[in-house]
């Protein structure tokens, strides 16, 4: 089975398949035709799939795995790959992995000769509802991530399902973790059909951990109408995308205070979730109920992460929230959660960012 989904933003497809996960390379041929294109993998990805994507045979370049890997060295040495192997701008490099491969194939192939084509193919659940859609490439710096990169959209976006079959279960986890975020920001997307995020999941999470061939292609297909409706409207995140980043303040500073080696992504994203919640909450801003719900749902895909940035010195973590793209001279801007399925931005001092994480704040 397949479904086909258009970005008018870039103008490409992206297909949705629970073929083999060979076929993905039929796909490919059949986009590309005679273009020359150049692999870039991680060791993970790339060990599982050396033999029946017949990668020996083709030229690749092979990242170490992890979030730490995505910073300058690597992608120094992703171009200098691409330079010593003689790419030009008629061909395409080719991201097969996670978010990690996807972002920094895709800014080296948005810096390289000021731009060539690339195309995502996503192994992770991550990587299938979220990175490898909407043209967001970056790597980290020590102290902030992904803080530099581009817009560079890709030409085509090939996911299949059956990569997830090797995912171990905190990485489906993660891509679950981003998946949640939907549920809580659908009706600010402004899709013009309701695809019900917050009630599927709530009745599907043990068919979505059981890696249910139609569970998936549905969820996947739903996050990416919600997010290809917002990066429609806003490529370049001037406003409505910043939506998008619903729980990901107080993640990317999470992510950073452990030097990018403690949490996945997803689970980041989680406990900036939770806080998003708190905050909301404790502002005033939503009900009771809707808090507990979303708080709920959040436990139900065993996230144990409420509380957890009270783990850490909240100094440091306000400075580095401070150091967020979307951080004001005086302010700090978040998404929150304002009813049902809906956000808004809001600015909090550094002070009231303070309380709210040392659990000072008085509620309303
Ligand atoms: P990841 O790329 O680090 O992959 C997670 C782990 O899974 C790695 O160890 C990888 O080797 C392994 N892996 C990948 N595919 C596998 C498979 N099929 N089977 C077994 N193991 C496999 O992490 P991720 O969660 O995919 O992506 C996170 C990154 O995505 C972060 O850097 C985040 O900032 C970025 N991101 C970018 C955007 C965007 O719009 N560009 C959006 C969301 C997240």
């Amino acid at each position: 089975m397949k479904q086909n989904l258009h970005v008018e933003v870039g103008n490409y497809n992206i297909e949705i398949s629970n073929e083999n996960v060979g076929s993905v390379l039929d796909e490919l041929k059949l986009f590309v035709g005679d273009k020359r294109c150049f692999f870039v993998t991680d060791k993970n990805v790339y060990k599982l799939y050396r033999n029946v994507l017949g990668l020996d045979s083709k030229e690749v370049f092979i990242l170490p795995p992890g979030e730490k890997e995505k910073n300058f060295k690597n992608y120094i040495k992703i171009l200098e790959a691409m330079e010593q192997a003689g790419l030009t701008r008629e061909d395409t490099v080719v991201a097969l992995g996670g978010g990690v491969v996807g972002d920094m194939a895709g800014f080296a192939a948005a810096t390289y000769m000021r731009g060539i084509d690339y195309i995502q193919i996503p192994t992770t659940l991550l990587s299938m509802v979220d990175s490898s859609v909407g043209g967001k490439t970056a790597i980290d710096m020590k102290d902030a991530k992904n803080i530099v990169g581009a817009f560079h959209q890709p030409k085509a976006v090939f996911i299949n399902i059956n990569f997830l079959s090797t995912l171990d279960k905190r990485q489906l986890m993660s891509g679950l973790g981003e998946i949640l975020k939907y549920a809580f920001i659908e009706d600010s997307c402004g899709y013009k059909q309701s695809v019900f995020m917050f009630e599927y999941l709530t009745l599907c999470c043990e068919k979505l951990f059981a890696l249910d061939s139609i569970t998936l292609m549905r969820v996947i297909d739903y996050c990416l109408k919600l997010k290809i409706e917002v990066v429609n409207k806003d490529e370049k995140e001037a406003s409505l995308r910043r939506i998008l980043n619903l729980g990901h303040t107080l993640a990317h500073a999470l992510e950073t205070v452990t030097k990018y080696k403690k949490y996945t992504h997803g689970e980041a994203v989680v406990a900036g979730l939770f806080f998003a919640f708190e905050v909301a909450y404790k502002k005033g801003l939503i009900s009771y109920s809707y808090y507990r719900l979303s708080t709920e749902l959040l436990s139900k895909y065993g996230f144990n992460l409420k509380d957890e940035w009270k783990k850490y010195d909240s100094d440091l973590l306000a400075e580095i929230m401070k150091k967020d793209k979307k951080a004001l001279k005086d302010k700090m801007v978040f998404i929150l959660p304002c009813d049902k399925k809906l956000v808004k931005e809001v600015k909090l001092s550094k002070g009231e960012v303070l309380g709210f994480l040392k659990g000072e704040y008085l509620q309303r």
